[in-house]
């Protein structure tokens, strides 16, 4: 099987033949907006390959996300509720007990769940609560789960004491450009944010991070997302890509839906400028139609959250995420791009 890189040009219409994206660091903001700028179908059909070469034969990776501490965040972030600057009638909650974790841990896998995520509303965890996040870790670990948190910023120490416990992923989402991002949140900067990042890449831990879209910010702003996080030296092992849900009281409450295209041009450039990651199509999937989920996975998004809840913002169904999923036909089996390569050529 020949491969062609690909050539970041307007003017590159070739697009015949098999493409690999190669996995690079030094993505230029030119060269993503060049992306972006493609004709429609021309993007598609990039991102769908990288998709192909890359993940065939994946399948649809599932998550669980539990809010195991709900609201009073110090932090101001203008998209979220459980923030205490929200003017929302969420009641904050203490930390859940391990029992009742391990609990929707074990129902979770009940349904076919392969990661569970535990988020936390914290600008950072305090040591004994760290600890209680630890045991969590592993319970759900010793269920046969994939697992994932999200706790705020993480010193070192910190980040090491999770990847001791077992952890496999932290999630720390960058949200926007550089630029924009004193818009959405002033009380932490985006560089604390890479440096909990760098915290825990250096504790040997999957990262998973990725933006919210839809909260006022430009097209600028998403490419200057992306290509913060394509240049990161090793890309996320999983990017999600948000869609901003508009929550009563929180700052950000009337931003304007970014037009549904938009939405999936985005999800297809993350797809081609970093090959190797999981894209999910996280938040906001509750008001998305079918065809539009599909089309998202069609671009390159490979993962998704299921049940009712997304910490606390509604998400579909599992009744009707099991339906799309079946009628889809994008079960969760595993196999590797190359077993799916070798057959393609039999
Ligand atoms: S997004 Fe996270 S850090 Fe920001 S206010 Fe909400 S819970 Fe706190």
């Amino acid at each position: 099987m020949s491969t062609k890189t690909i050539e970041l040009s307007a003017h590159s219409s070739s697009l015949s033949g098999d493409y690999t994206a190669p996995v690079r660091h030094d993505w230029t903001r030119e060269q993503i907006s060049v992306l972006f700028d493609l004709p429609f179908d021309d993007l598609l059909y990039r991102a769908h390959t990288i998709q192909r070469h890359y993940h065939a034969g994946r399948g649809l990776q599932i998550s669980q996300l539990l809010s195991i501490k709900t609201g009073g965040c110090p932090e101001d972030c203008g998209y979220c509720s459980q923030s205490v600057h929200a003017e929302t009638d969420l009641k904050a909650s203490a930390l859940m007990s391990v029992d009742a974790v391990l609990q929707a841990a074990k129902q979770a896998k009940s349904t076919g769940v392969q990661r569970f995520c535990m988020g936390a509303a914290w600008r950072s965890p305090r040591e004994r609560d760290l600890e209680r996040v630890c045991t969590m870790v592993e319970g759900v670990k010793a269920l046969g789960l994939e697992t994932c948190v999200t706790l705020g910023m993480l010193t070192a120490t910190q980040a090491q004491r999770l990847a001791d416990s077992g952890l496999d992923y932290y999630n720390h989402n960058i949200d926007t450009s550089p630029e924009y991002y004193s818009s959405l949140t002033t009380t932490r900067t985006l560089q604390e944010r890479l440096d909990t990042l760098e915290h825990v890449r250096n504790a040997g831990l999957k990262v998973c991070c990725g933006g919210i879209v839809g909260m006022g910010e430009s097209r600028e702003d998403r490419v200057g997302m992306l290509q913060t996080l394509a240049n990161l030296s090793e890309h996320p092992e999983s990017v999600p890509v948000n869609s901003l849900i508009r929550v009563e009281g929180a700052r950000l409450a009337h931003e304007h839906d970014i037009d549904r295209l938009e939405f999936v041009r985005t999800i297809s450039v993350a797809r081609i400028v970093m090959p190797m990651s999981i894209i999910r199509l996280s938040a906001g999937r509750e008001h998305m139609s079918d065809e539009l989920q599909a089309l998202c996975l069609f671009a390159g998004a490979g993962s998704v959250f299921i049940g009712e809840k997304l910490l606390t913002a509604p998400n579909p169904t599992p009744h009707r995420d099991r339906e799309l999923i079946d009628r889809l036909g994008a079960t969760g089996r595993e196999s590797s791009p190359i077993q799916w390569l070798t057959k393609s050529q039999q």
